[in-house]
């Protein structure tokens, strides 16, 4: 072969920006269906795939690793700190003559490969309304510092939530201290309780006080004269609770009762997690033919509140089968990635976003919130829900 004809294969090669014929085992292009016939029966190729059918894990491994390495050099250079379209990655690493073709890769799809850059965390993956996978170098530097970040603002909220509550409860002590001085309380008999690891402060007020002073709202329902209304969630204490004639320590202590109880109606509420519109998966062997379908969460009981009214996806004859049932006895249904999800358990719990990535090996899910475009991760299966589109 003369040193004139090479070059000008070589210039056609160049021209030839998609080439079907090539073999990635011998990194040789052919510019024709014929010219890759002829290369597959030659010496050299022959004894390459011998090494191929020999080891062809091993193959695919390193064609893989090369392929991934290349790709994230371009990204890390080139498109460090931004989003970025990976076709539009891939179409800057087919410009380099020797790259290495997707097809001698594990991977059938580059979103495939996205997602396998995603479940390595170090991209943040995300789609576009078409489905083109976008991607984000995750900078690990730029990482640790917003993490070292949350980390103080976080021990700042502890200290102050402890300078808050050490506040509060001077103040009671010392609303208390003027109520007994000003004698209205029996020496003795007050007992201010607080469990240990508990929010809650339980009032132990003598006995044999006088006439309850009118309460208004909710602390009514303490009334002593009335049987003590069932209260699921208050501590054990609260129905003995007598309560002092004279309205003006009386008001300290209802306004405590009722923050504590403001407090657990709170609680309560959050504990719960099957919104309306989520869909999930019945658990309660006992409902026979629905046992393990899948339905959509109506509403939720305003008590007791762990009861949710949810419509059976397509079940026949009637479409919509309402059933009343005990949120314990649901699982949450995990749609594919780029569905509306809702977050149901943890610091974001209620909030809408979309599932961005789902990482099998640590059975861990990313979630983009709606409201705010941060990309929550870390959320376990049983803190996601897929959800029904608004509407
Ligand atoms: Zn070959």
């Amino acid at each position: 072969m003369s040193a004139r004809g090479g070059s000008d294969r070589n210039q056609k090669r160049r021209g030839l920006r998609k080439i079907k014929f090539y073999c990635q085992m011998c990194e040789k292009e052919c510019s024709d269906r014929n010219g890759f016939e002829a290369h597959s029966r030659s010496a050299g190729h022959l004894a390459k795939m011998e090494l191929f059918a020999a080891n062809p894990e091993k193959y695919l491994a390193m064609f893989s690793d090369q392929f991934e390495a290349d790709f994230m050099e371009l990204v890390k250079s080139r498109h460090r700190g931004r989003k970025v379209l990976v076709n539009y990655v891939h179409n800057e690493y087919v410009q380099d003559r020797s790259h290495v073709r997707l097809n001698g890769t594990r991977w059938k799809t580059l979103d495939e490969f996205a997602q396998h850059l995603s479940s390595k965390g170090i991209v943040e993956l995300s789609y576009d309304d078409d489905g083109n996978p976008y991607i984000k170098y995750i900078d690990v530097a730029v990482l640790s510092a917003r993490e070292k970040h949350a980390e103080k603002e976080r021990k700042r909220k502890a200290r102050v939530a402890a300078k808050l509550e050490d506040q509060r409860r001077s103040a009671m002590e010392a609303s208390v201290a003027a109520a007994r001085a000003a004698g209205s309380l029996a020496g003795p008999v007050l007992e201010l309780a607080r469990p240990p690891d508990s929010d809650t402060i339980s009032v132990a007020l003598p006995a044999k006080a006088a006439q309850p002073a009118p309460l208004r709202g909710p602390a009514a329902a303490l009334d002593p004269l009335q049987p003590p209304a069932p209260l699921r969630t208050a501590p054990a204490t609260l129905p003995s609770a007598r309560l002092p004639a004279h309205p003006k320590p009386l008001s300290n202590v209802e306004r405590i009762l009722q923050e504590t109880r403001a407090r657990e109606a709170r609680d309560a509420a959050r504990a719960t997690w099957a919104v309306p519109g989520a869909v999930v998966r019945i658990l309660d062997a006992s409902l026979d033919s629905l046992f393990k379908a899948k339905a959509v969460v109506v509403s939720r009981h305003a008590s007791p509140r762990h009861l949710v009214a949810v419509a059976v996806v397509g079940t026949p004859p009637a479409d919509r089968v309402l059933v009343d049932i005990d949120e314990a006895l649901l699982r949450p249904v995990l749609p594919p990635i780029g569905k509306p999800v809702v977050v149901v358990r943890g610091e974001h719990a209620g909030e809408r976003g979309v599932l961005v990535d789902h990482m099998p090996s640590d059975k861990s899910l990313a979630v983009r919130l709606d409201a705010t475009g941060i990309t929550v991760r870390g959320l376990g299966y049983a803190a996601v829900c897929k959800v029904r589109a608004r509407g």
